[in-house]
């Protein structure tokens, strides 16, 4: 208690008062769609340092990460950056809230905080090593949050952010493209049918690159939509061989992963003049799981070296994994195509915050169309 009052009077310029408890779906351990619970007496989360914002959640949204969440996957590396000093204690990450998209209200903000004020509309995508928006409430520092756009609603604008920072990251900072170098690149996008695949076409598409995606026959219509250039149908058949013929990409963005799709889609790509292969599908957090921290870690540090000589030295193309990093500039960026009509977001379905395990059930199916959300408030 002591705390919180310290909190209030000098870190926060301003909190409304606001109950000790909040609602939130949590898990206690990890499982199948069975160990996700509601309870109304989760402590709200206050800001804890002066750069924090404290949000109200409006609406989330799931990701695949979160069904693998759920079961566990990630848990030992996320809970050495979440609490490094009990990574060896069992259990303590819980009771854990998931949810990795939020679109709400701030409500109080730390007495360093310069570009939010109570009242504020804003988006952001939660790190996956910090407490979800499957709640009333989320904390998250000022760096990891933007305005939300204002020609969307909260239930559009939940469906974004975490894709966004993700492509954002894979296509800037792994694949060196931006808005002012694309309009000479060819881009092959696996999975374009997803979260990812559906933001990045439009990303790419604005900013003047020449899109080839690969989707289910029955996406075509919704890739084809959002601006892709050319579509392939990979339950028609070999991608590889029906892309035999065309023009070498200069980038590969792989949301399918998986040692085949690898093997085909590096051979597609233009060698020797700085192309790029970035998945976004790594054994990073997976080896960290089976293998313990160190020798996980070190493993995958190998596989990506091997890989990435192997690719450069044999066809003189780069190889490169993509991962999420929050970053609220980088959304301010998006907020603006959006509000220019230049990006659309995709929601497949919309659930209440009572049928969040309905939720979690329709995404593990998979098949996604665009992003499942959750409305909150
Ligand atoms: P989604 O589940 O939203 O989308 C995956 C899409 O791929 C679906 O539309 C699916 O539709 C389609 N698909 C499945 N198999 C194939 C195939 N062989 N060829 C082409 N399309 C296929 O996932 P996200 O877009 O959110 O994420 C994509 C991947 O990136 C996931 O594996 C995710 O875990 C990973 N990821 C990694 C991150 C990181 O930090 N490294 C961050 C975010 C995501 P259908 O099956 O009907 O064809």
């Amino acid at each position: 208690a002591s705390c919180s009052v310290w909190c209030r009077r000098h870190l926060c310029v301003s909190v409304r008062r606001l109950q000790d408890s909040m609602s939130a779906w949590v898990i206690d351990q990890y499982g199948t769609n069975e160990v996700l619970r509601v309870s109304d007496e989760i402590m709200t989360p206050t800001i804890h340092l002066a750069t924090e914002v404290l949000i109200k959640v409006e609406a989330a949204s799931l990701n695949p990460l979160d069904i693998s969440m759920r079961g566990g996957y990630g848990a030992k590396l996320l809970k050495l950056r979440r609490e490094p000093l009990s990574v060896m204690q069992k259990g303590s990450e819980f009771p854990l809230i998931l949810g990795r998209d939020v679109s709400g209200v701030v409500v109080g903000c730390g007495s360093q905080v310069t570009h939010f004020a109570p009242g504020d509309e804003v988006w952001a995508a939660v790190p996956p090593w910090k407490q979800g928006s499957l709640a009333e409430y989320v904390t998250l520092n000022e760096y990891e949050v933007s305005h939300k756009p204002k020609s969307l609603s909260h239930t559009e604008a939940a469906s974004v952010p975490y894709v966004a920072a993700t492509a954002l990251s894979a296509l800037v900072n792994a694949a060196g493209l931006s808005r002012d170098n694309c309009s000479d690149k060819r881009v092959l996008i696996t999975g374009g049918s997803g979260g990812v695949g559906t933001f990045s076409i439009q990303l790419l598409k604005a900013w003047g690159a020449h899109v080839t995606v690969t989707c289910s026959g029955n996406a075509e219509g919704l890739v084809r939509g959002l601006g892709a250039d050319e579509v392939v149908d990979y339950t028609a058949g070999d991608v590889a061989a029906q892309l035999e013929s065309t023009e070498k990409f200069d980038v590969v963005l792989d949301n399918v992963g998986g040692g085949d799709t690898e093997r085909w889609a590096v051979g597609l790509l233009r060698p020797w003049s700085g192309a790029k292969y970035v998945t976004l599908v790594t054994p990073l957090l997976h080896n960290a799981d089976s293998a313990g921290l160190l020798e996980g870690v070190a493993r995958s540090g190998c596989n990506l070296h091997n890989k990435a000589m192997q690719n450069l030295v044999s066809r003189g193309v780069f190889y490169r994994w993509g991962f999420f990093a929050p970053d609220g500039p980088a959304l301010d960026e998006v907020s603006v195509l959006v509000d220019a009509g230049k990006m659309l977001p995709v929601v497949q379905a919309c659930f209440p915050f009572s049928q969040v395990p309905q939720a979690f059930q329709k995404v593990e199916q998979g098949h996604a169309r665009g992003k499942t959300v959750i409305r909150v408030a």
